[in-house]
């Protein structure tokens, strides 16, 4: 058997599973989706959004791209943001990073990889705001883990600029913007504690009327 043929079977076999312990399962999902949050993770594929905190399907909204990333300008973002936030209305929306993260680790580096490099810039220029505290750090897997988590917190604010969330929050939708990081070595995820709740959060500088 092929390896994908594998994938299609093992789904079959996701479904009875599934059937056996809640037989209305499909037909509840199938009417709506009301999903309390968004994730915007990495790409990466030992960081599945859903099975690292036990969530099933329906009830988060899925963002994935190379370290996690919240470029202003990237239209996939902003269209899963958008609809996330004026459609579904989720409570909650998730930066979570992952230590070992690679793209933030080339990032670090000097090395060329082509197109890709285009989209490491954005990581750079988080380094280079940090780059006093990141410079500082000697031992490069130390350093590597505190640039993940600088990332996460600098995607939050990249959020928070947005013209989407400060739209929801000064029309006083409850909307809470959290940076997280997934731990690879031991798969617990920690909390950085730079939850954003308002534009109070963020620099006047980006405020909107
Ligand atoms: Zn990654």
């Amino acid at each position: 058997m092929k390896s994908y043929e594998q994938l299609l079977l093992q789904n079959k076999s996701w479904v009875e599973e599934v059937n056996r312990r809640d037989p209305d399962f499909f037909k509840r999902l199938v009417a709506t989706q009301t999903p309390e949050f968004l994730w915007i993770g990495c790409s990466d594929s030992r960081v599945p959004a859903n099975e690292i905190t036990g969530t099933r399907p329906g009830e988060i909204f899925v963002h994935r791209n190379i370290a996690n990333m919240v470029v202003h300008s990237d239209m996939n973002m902003l269209s899963v943001l958008s609809y996330a936030v004026e459609v579904l209305k989720v409570k909650h929306i998730i930066v979570c990073g992952h230590y070992g993260c690679g793209g933030v680790l080339a990032a670090m580096g000097n090395k060329q990889f082509g197109l890709i490099d285009n989209w490491l810039r954005h990581l750079k220029d988080v380094y280079r705001y940090h780059a006093a505290e990141l410079d500082g750090i000697s031992d490069l897997e130390q350093r590597g883990r505190r640039f993940v988590e600088m990332n996460v917190i600098e995607q939050v604010h990249d959020l928070g600029k947005t013209s989407i969330v400060q739209k929801a929050w000064n029309n006083g939708q409850p909307l809470n913007i959290h940076g997280w990081v997934y731990d690879l070595k031991d798969g617990l995820i920690k909390d950085l504690g730079v939850t954003f709740t308002s534009t109070k959060d963020l620099h006047t500088v980006y405020h909107f009327q």
